[in-house]
């Protein structure tokens, strides 16, 4: 393992719950090791929508909503060399667009948008001393004009994944750290589908006790000497490691490999 790697390796919303295990965190994000998979559909999708919500919503490309170039942007977030078949790549493209239109269609917040995908990062010291950097990628910042004290941090969701505390804290943090000049911070996860789920809305209030949790763990991480194993309940939260490390371990939860991905 290389010397230094904790001013190197960020805290993120994908990865803080993997400090819950010293061999993941270790594997995945440390020696940045993952276990080949194939190329998986739901992740592709997670991150095609994405990447068309950034060009729909951003102000540099046009007057908002930016849909008249949705063709354009479709296109190069669905990019041909990740699929086997342009068949399948036409199908992801028209479900994106569909997705998209209808959730835009319905969105009251369009010219309330101060900004998209603004990656941010923050030092965190203990004791004076640097302890380790988190980071985030807020998808979309709004203010609304009923609440301009407030900001209104977007993470957009496409597929079933629900909304966890610890990837929540370690957004707003972010959000409040990096731009200091707002009195009030809310999450909003806004969901992505045929069917478009309510809005769920975090505050700080809603995170109150995860961020010392965070610490304790990031300390003991950081810190560590040894890497081993640490089996529980993180092994069920999509572990690619899970078969070859826990191969008694059911499966069930497989399912979380494209919310794992498309976090964030
Ligand atoms: S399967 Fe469980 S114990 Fe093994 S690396 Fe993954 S989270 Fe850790």
């Amino acid at each position: 393992m290389d010397d230094g790697w904790q001013s190197r390796v960020r805290i993120t919303p994908s990865n803080v719950e993997s400090l819950a295990c010293r061999k993941r965190f270790s594997t995945l994000y440390i020696q940045n090791s993952w276990p080949n998979a194939a190329p998986c559909r739901e992740a592709m999708m997670g991150v095609g929508v994405h990447v068309i919500l950034k060009n729909v919503y951003d102000h540099t490309n046009g007057p908002l909503p930016n849909l008249d170039q949705l063709d354009l942007f479709s296109r190069l977030a669905f990019p041909r060399s990740r699929y086997e078949s342009g068949e399948k790549r036409n199908e992801d493209i028209a479900t994106a667009v569909r997705w998209v239109r209808s959730y835009v269609a319905q969105d009251p917040d369009v010219e309330y948008t101060i900004g998209v995908e603004r990656t941010l990062t923050v030092p965190i010291s203990l004791g004076g001393e640097f302890l380790c950097r988190i980071e985030a990628r807020l998808d979309r910042l709004i203010v609304r004009p009923d609440t301009p004290h407030e900001l209104t941090v977007v993470d957009f969701k496409a597929g079933r994944g629900g909304v966890r505390e610890e990837p929540a804290c370690i957004m707003l943090l972010v959000a409040k750290k990096c731009l200091p000049e707002f009195e009030t911070y809310a999450l909003e996860t806004h969901y992505l589908g045929d069917c478009l789920r309510p809005p769920v809305r975090i505050t700080p209030t809603d995170v109150r006790g995860v961020w010392p949790n965070i610490q304790r763990r990031i300390r003991r991480v950081y810190r560590a000497t040894a890497f081993p194993a640490e089996p529980g309940e993180i092994c069920r939260r999509f572990c690619p490691m899970l078969s070859s490390c826990q191969p008694e371990a059911p499966k069930a939860e497989l399912v979380e490999l494209g919310n794992a991905f498309t976090d964030g």
